[in-house]
């Protein structure tokens, strides 16, 4: 399976670059706002062969630019000696220290582009997902003033479905600008921003009646027991997000959540995330797939695993102004992953 003309006896080699991306909008959650966010691309060289990953580290997950450069330089590749080991070579990484989830989920996403690339097989294919099977995305509308938010909903035309970021003092305000507009099926998430469960409740209710179709993270990712109460009265599915990052909170969150957000950067990369999608499914709990602000590496990466999602976010490339790659399309809304191209099927757009 493994060309000739590879240098196998060289290991695989690492290197990784720096990057800053530009959001094309000032990006409010209930967390805060920002305009920018660190990334790193990663590279995985052997041979003729080079797989291409991304680290992206939004401020809230505790990873930056110095972590992550700190730990990819730690790693000692060059002691595998054929790429398509993918289970050996991720569980030296995932062992080699603790967390650094992002920066873990680098070195995977470039691991599976380089073996899709060696083996010939789009990574979706490795899975053995149908590419026809893809959801569609939602299209994220940050928090922001009435006229802003109009104008991002009218960006948003083409997306089937919208999701509304609450949890600051204009939750109402935010739907009912967007219901002035649209009549489209939204999906909230509130990013933890509301702390009591009855009300909660209340907008739970509210939002139903509104067309939300879904609740993401209403509550506190501490507040376990109210929000397994909440889970039990409210007429839509809540969804895990900031408290369910890794398998190990999956199975400790399956009574409290009717569902799980999965990430690669939360997780760790494809694999894991693979991972839990099927776990998830096999305890009942809805299944979405989303993403950080990153570039159409990562983001594209993701949506080879969409085909095993209920619903999906996959808008993080078309939230900045400086991407790096081209990769998956959407089409009509719905995400199309990259045709007859092997690995992730995504190609550098500038070399720096
Ligand atoms: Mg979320």
């Amino acid at each position: 399976m493994i060309s000739k003309s590879t240098t196998a006896g060289e290991g695989i080699k690492l290197s990784f670059r720096l990057h800053t991306l530009e959001l094309r909008h000032q990006f409010t959650l209930a967390s805060g706002s920002r305009k920018t966010t660190p990334v790193i691309i990663t590279s995985l060289e052997y041979g003729e062969f080079t797989g291409y990953g991304e680290a992206s580290m939004p401020p809230y997950l505790g990873e930056n630019h110095d972590t992550a450069s700190s730990f990819l330089s730690s790693l000692e590749l060059s002691q595998f000696k054929d790429p398509l080991l993918i289970d050996d070579i991720l569980e030296y990484v995932d062992n080699h220290r603790p967390g650094n989830y992002a920066a873990k989920a680098a070195v995977d996403i470039a691991l599976h582009d380089l073996a899709g690339k060696i083996s010939g097989l789009p990574v979706y294919r490795i899975y053995g997902l149908n590419p026809d099977e893809t959801p569609y995305t939602s299209f994220t509308i940050g928090i922001d003033n009435p006229d802003v938010v109009r104008q991002k909903v009218s960006e948003a035309e083409p997306y089937k479905i919208l999701k509304v970021k609450l949890g600051r003092n204009n939750d109402r305000e935010m739907i009912e600008v967007i219901r002035s507009v649209t009549d489209k099926p939204l999906c909230a998430d509130v990013n933890q921003g509301w702390k009591d469960k009855s009300y909660s409740l209340e907008m739970a209710h509210w939002l139903h009646e509104k067309g939300v179709i879904f609740l993401e993270q209403p509550l506190p990712k501490e507040l376990i027991e109210e929000t397994a109460w909440l889970r039990e009265r409210s007429p839509i599915p809540v969804i895990g997000d900031e408290a369910v990052k890794n398998l190990a909170d999956l199975v400790k969150y399956k009574d409290v959540y009717s569902g799980i957000n999965v990430k690669l950067m939360k997780c760790g990369g494809i694999r894991e995330a693979f991972i839990m999608l099927k776990t998830a499914k096999k305890l009942g709990l809805k299944t979405m797939i989303g993403c950080m602000t990153e570039t159409s590496c990562a983001v594209t990466a993701a949506a080879h695993l969409s085909p095993l999602a209920d619903w999906c976010d996959l808008d993080g490339n078309l939230l900045i102004s400086n991407d790096l790659f081209d990769g998956l399309k959407i089409t009509g809304g719905k995400v199309t992953l990259p045709q007859n191209r092997s690995g992730l099927g995504v190609n550098l757009l500038q070399k720096t």
